[in-house]
């Protein structure tokens, strides 16, 4: 765990191999990872991970914030705090994890703009193992710009050409049954660990926890059908969870997190809704600390954000904003009486994974895990389970609500 670097956002830290816990038994892994170095010498910056085979990998940049991705095959990532070294050189810090089924990703965040001076693959010699390696130059703001985008892979081996994956979410088509249909996003994944607990914990382990124990207790009524934007330790975009919503024709949308903050006192939960205003600074600040997950998984948003302020004005029309809200109320009506709500428990912000045009759109931040007693509790299933059953009333009360509404 030595990759922490003082003074950058939690954000940067390193996801280890804890998350691995979430795997499915049977995994797709192509083999192992088991330890990334980075050594800083006079005319670049090498990144070694060793590796239990050969791999075909591709590799390309992105600007603000300078960074340097590498797309691998599956990777089992047994990383142990011994076996990691501290950022040096140009990198400002590393993160990896599952990006997609079938592909893992490395992020490495730079400190100045540094191009991919080389990259290859040493083959395994006596007790070492095959080492992936990066050698990273500085260059010029101007030389690293010309050679940026999520298209422009540079290198590859094993004579063949890493290529990308299609970056599409799996969605099934519209159920016809009556049972209203719940999408539950659980924040973050792979590449992005979110929020760093007080004992190392990760925010997207315990998403990704409560998301299942939502789910099951929703299913438990037989009244919904659900389904998890993600069932694993991955990486997702947030159009991606949005897509989920959206192409499945969902009646909602529930996202989970529970983030940090820098005040250690604060604690509480509260349900946020999509606003082009946001409620108060907190609020603001932690819209753009999640939509900032984007940028944290290697992805380029360079083209995005021109759009996102249309959208959002044209929604305020919609009758989506309208459901989410009244829904929003009815699961703090409901979580009160569970947990310790911060005040102004319902809060407003541009979150840009609520932003379903047509799909009511809620997340919920269950607690703080910068927070001693939030994140115990966080980390308890009974506490959990709790928090989810209240969730399953407010949604519940939500439906009869609007059942009843129509039918008067
Ligand atoms: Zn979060």
């Amino acid at each position: 765990m030595s990759l922490y670097v003082p003074g950058l956002s939690r954000r940067t830290l390193l996801a280890t191999a804890a998350g691995s816990v979430l795997w499915p038994a049977a995994a797709r892994a192509l083999g192992v990872a088991s330890t990334i170095r980075i050594h800083d010498h006079t005319s670049h910056t090498r990144l070694v991970v060793e590796l239990s085979e050969n791999i075909e990998f591709s590799i390309f940049s992105l600007a603000d914030p300078y960074r340097i991705v590498a797309d691998l095959p599956e990777l089992d990532w047994t990383m142990e705090g011994s076996a990691q070294a501290a950022p040096t050189g140009v990198v400002k810090a590393v993160r990896y994890g599952l990006f997609q089924p079938g592909r893992a990703r490395i992020v490495v965040d730079l400190v100045d703009p540094a191009g991919l001076k080389n990259a290859f693959v040493l083959p395994a010699t006596g007790e070492t193992p095959h080492r992936f390696v990066m050698d990273l130059e500085k260059t010029s703001r101007e030389k690293f710009l010309a050679s940026a985008g999520p298209q422009h892979r540079v290198g590859a081996l094993a004579a063949t050409a890493g290529k990308p994956v299609p970056a599409k979410a799996v969605v099934e088509p519209p159920a016809r049954d009556a049972k209203k249909l719940i999408v539950i996003d659980p924040g973050h994944g792979g590449v992005d660990p979110g929020a760093i607990g007080l004992s190392g914990i990760y925010e997207k382990t315990l998403t990704l926890a409560a998301a299942k124990q939502l789910k099951g207790r929703l299913e438990a009524t037989g009244r919904y059908r659900v389904k998890l934007t993600r069932e694993r330790d991955i990486s997702l975009e947030l159009a991606e969870r949005r897509e989920v919503a959206r192409t499945a024709a969902a009646d909602l949308f529930i996202s989970l997190h529970a983030d940090s903050m820098g005040n250690k006192t604060v604690r509480g939960l509260s349900v946020y809704t999509l606003s082009e205003k946001a409620s108060d600074r907190e609020a603001e600040e932690l819209a753009e600390q999640e939509n900032s997950a984007d940028s944290i998984i290697g992805v380029d948003l360079s083209h995005e954000s021109q759009e996102v302020r249309h959208i959002l004005v044209d929604l305020a029309q919609r009758e989506s904003m309208n459901l989410a809200t009244k829904l929003a109320d009815r699961l703090i009506g409901e979580l009160k009486r569970e947990a310790t709500l911060l005040r102004n428990g319902h809060r407003f912000a541009r979150f840009a994974v609520l932003k379903s045009p047509d799909v009511p759109s809620v997340l919920i931040e269950m607690g703080y895990l910068s927070n001693r007693e939030d994140e115990k509790a966080l980390k308890t299933e009974a506490y959990r389970g709790k928090l989810m059953a209240a969730v399953v009333r407010g949604v519940d009360t939500h439906f009869g609500g609007v059942q009843s509404a129509r039918k008067g």
